[in-house]
């Protein structure tokens, strides 16, 4: 697999340096260089293989010999050791519950793949691998579980001291080992700012080998591209062909995962970005005008992003082709009100409890579907995560119908490790460099 960047066609790297890179140096993303298209029949007859089958398929098309088949199988047996079921909620709605992983979020798929894949790489006699993340809750839940006990690496984590759920705050704080967390006495923005400067610190990278594990990396994009496919199988199952999926965002990595499946092959009707009244791309698509603006606090703040960082590679998969991406994709945007009363219209008649990131995905969900009325295709929205990890979102009542699953009651028996912070980059850098004196 050869892989370039958006800012630079000529720049090409393997997929190996596109992994630790995260980032090319020109600022741009990185992309594959060839999109493979699956065969028909594989599509055709998709429904009669596993998730694990289906990743394996996607997967060693896109990577190719970058890992050898027997590896990449490895690596997908144990990144995905999880289902991503689709469930019906009404006649012809669907969600598809990305959140059976063990951080209870769809991010476990990309960050459990980038951590073997990585871990793949690396060879013992190598210098330990540091990776950095700031974090707002989900993705340096899922990066810390990705990560934990994979040897050669250790995982330094970021977060705004009091701003996460108890139960993303258990999830990011009780597991020791190779992780550590950092408690920081500000902001998300503090901790990322903290997390910037330590990557273009010349000193500190002269003594550790940092990697970020951000959404950018392409090793977090391509397994995002295994649950369409999944999904589409299942629902081939249900006898139904024409399918529309809503996907709740923020920085955008899991539409363009959508669209990646989409180019590889996949037959889909058509997207729906849905978004909070952070909405710089329903905008978009709307208008053609393309206008990032600071983010705004909603109760869906996995999703508060107003420069989604992942768009760049929804433009790059269309060429620019702004019309052609207008005809595949629309934009639904809902407030903090609409997402609540979702909440409950979600509980109340269809006896399903969502997360307020899954409530706008429904929210868009139906609303797509009253301005298609005809009832020739299915609606598939994504539940991004489990309802336990946004308890403060959720109306009291139902909040306390919501069952814990076993995974997470387990850890408040577990004691809590982590280190304060204050929002100073000498004290975070000494705190990184002692690592080599530790050890
Ligand atoms: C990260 C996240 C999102 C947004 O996903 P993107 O790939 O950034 O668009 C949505 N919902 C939840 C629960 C998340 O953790």
């Amino acid at each position: 697999m050869k892989l370039y960047s958006t800012n630079n066609k000529d720049l090409q790297v393997d997929f190996q340096t596109a992994v630790f890179q995260s980032m090319p140096q020109d600022k741009g993303l990185y992309m594959p260089d060839h999109i493979p298209v699956l065969d028909e029949d594989f599509i055709k007859h998709i429904d009669q293989y596993s998730l694990q089958e289906i990743a394996f398929k996607v997967g060693s098309a896109l990577i190719g010999d970058s890992i050898p088949a027997a590896d990449l199988k490895a690596i997908i047996d144990e990144a995905i050791n999880f289902e991503a079921p689709v469930v019906q909620v009404t006649e012809n709605t669907y969600v598809l519950e990305l959140f059976h992983g063990p951080s209870l979020a769809f991010k476990d798929f990309g960050a459990r793949f980038m951590s073997r894949v990585m871990a793949y790489y690396l060879r013992p006699e190598e210098k330990m691998l540091d990776v950095l993340v700031a974090t707002s809750g989900d993705t340096g839940a899922a990066v810390a579980l990705g990560f934990l006990g994979v040897p050669n690496t250790r995982v330094t984590i970021l977060f705004p001291a009091g701003k996460v759920s108890n139960i993303q705050e258990l999830q990011l704080c009780t597991n020791g080992q190779n992780i550590h967390v950092l408690e920081v006495d500000g902001t998300f923005d503090d901790c990322q700012h903290l997390v910037k400067q330590a990557f273009a610190d010349q000193e500190l990278n002269a003594e550790l080998r940092l990697t970020s594990a951000n959404s950018i990396n392409i090793s977090r994009l391509i397994p995002q591209s295994f649950y369409y496919f999944n999904a589409y199988a299942q629902m081939l199952r249900e006898g139904i062909k024409d399918v529309v999926f809503a996907v709740p965002s923020g920085n955008f990595g899991n539409l363009a995962a959508g669209l990646l499946a989409y180019k590889m092959g996949l037959p889909v009707r058509k997207f729906i970005a849905a978004t909070n009244i952070n909405d710089t791309v329903p905008r978009f698509l709307e208008t053609g005008l393309y206008e990032a603006r600071p983010s705004v606090q909603t109760h869906a703040n996995a999703m508060d992003v107003g420069a989604p960082s992942n768009w760049v590679r929804i433009m790059d998969l269309f060429n620019g082709d702004r019309e052609a991406l207008m005809d595949l994709m629309e934009g639904y945007r809902f407030t903090d009100a609409e997402t609540i009363q979702a909440i409950h219209e979600l509980r109340d008649k269809y006896n399903y409890i969502a997360c307020p990131h899954t409530a706008i995905a429904w929210l868009a969900a139906d609303a797509y579907q009253k301005q298609n009325p005809e009832k020739d295709f299915a609606s598939v929205f994504l539940s991004t995560a489990h309802p336990c990890k946004f308890p403060e979102a959720i109306p009291a009542e139902i909040a306390a119908e919501i069952k814990i699953p076993a995974l997470v009651e387990e850890l408040k028996h577990r004691t809590k490790q982590s280190s304060a912070l204050a929002v100073n980059y000498a004290a975070f850098k000494q705190y990184l460099l002692n690592y080599n004196t530790q050890t």
